[in-house]
């Protein structure tokens, strides 16, 4: 099935305890484009560039079955840039500096071929951006999923509102939750947003997994305990990218599919997390991706026989 993705697509610097890069690819984009193209070989990018990106990033994401119709490069300019460093316990970061570059005069123009997209996948970018790409698509997608930012909820906030408003699925981690919903206890702080229009909340915690809340019920998804955590960057968008590619590939959007899919998401993540970059999640196969997700199953499984 088709899914349409917008997000960005950059260049990063990155500082973790164990290491440091200048410039390289990232963006949240790729990380889902990337982790998409492993359940699902038709798969839309609308995006912007300037003329200094990756020739070679572009050319393997084509090989990964990614479409570039959508990618505006734009002549003489530079592309959307991005630093963070991590703290030492890696949940968490700090932004460093954030150039908009092309994305500041960036028009989203979805190609007539990208219309009739069955799923959507908002990833992060201003959301004025992704209101205009809603606006843009003649029929709506069986299912939108957003994943955003505090950046965008600080400066923001009206559009982002206006954008939670009209998606089935939105995924943030638990500061985010508690920025948007005024609540420090997540139970409460998912009712909430919850109330702004989504029927799924997704809420990521890093190394703690991520809970998935409806309203009806709770799920959780452990995140696997890994011996070698190199960089956390992209993980929230590998990890989306594999949530929304399997719920395309096994067109299912059931409650119970979505809770295998958070699952696929977190093995998705946890490869992310391994090397720097989006090193890791090129040339993986489907056996190792299954490799993964039956450790996660092997995590959690338990007989219990209640009396
Ligand atoms: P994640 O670690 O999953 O939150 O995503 C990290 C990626 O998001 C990086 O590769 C950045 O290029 C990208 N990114 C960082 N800040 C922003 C922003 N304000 N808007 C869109 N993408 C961003």
């Amino acid at each position: 099935m088709s899914l349409l993705v917008i997000g960005t697509v950059a260049f990063d610097a990155i500082e973790t305890p164990f290491g440091k890069t200048d410039k390289i690819v990232g963006g949240a984009a790729s990380y889902i484009s990337l982790a998409a193209s492993y359940f699902s070989k038709n798969i839309n990018l609308v995006s912007v560039v300037g003329d200094d990106f990756s020739k070679d990033f572009l050319a393997l994401l084509q090989t990964q079955g990614v479409n570039l119709e959508g990618l505006q490069i734009k002549k003489g300019e530079k592309s959307f840039f991005w630093a963070g460093k991590y703290h030492n316990d890696l949940n968490n970061r700090d932004t460093l500096d954030t150039q908009l570059n092309v994305l500041a005069n960036f028009n989203p123009i979805v190609p007539e071929l990208y219309q009739n997209c069955e799923f959507l996948m908002l990833g992060n970018l201003m959301p004025s951006l992704q209101l205009n790409v809603l606006a843009q698509l003649k029929k709506r997608p069986k299912l939108i999923v957003l994943d955003t930012m505090n950046f965008w909820m600080d400066i923001a906030l009206d559009d982002l509102k206006k954008v939670i408003a009209q998606v089935d699925v939105l995924t943030i981690n638990d500061s985010e939750a508690r920025q948007l919903s005024g609540e420090y206890s997540l139970v409460k702080a998912a009712q909430k947003i919850i109330a702004m229009g989504p029927q799924t909340l997704i809420i990521k915690k890093g190394e703690h997994g991520a809970l998935l809340f409806n309203k009806q019920e709770v799920f959780f998804a452990p995140a696997l305990p890994l011996e070698e955590v190199f960089d956390p960057t992209g993980a929230g968008d590998s990890f989306a990218g594999g949530f929304i590619g399997y719920l395309a590939k096994t067109k299912d959007i059931s409650a119970d599919n979505m809770k295998r899919a958070i699952i696929y998401g977190s093995a998705m993540a946890s490869f992310t997390v391994e090397k720097f970059g989006t090193e890791r999640l090129i040339g993986l196969t489907q056996h190792d991706v299954e490799n993964r997700v039956q450790q996660f199953l092997d995590l959690v499984q338990v007989d219990i026989t209640l009396v």
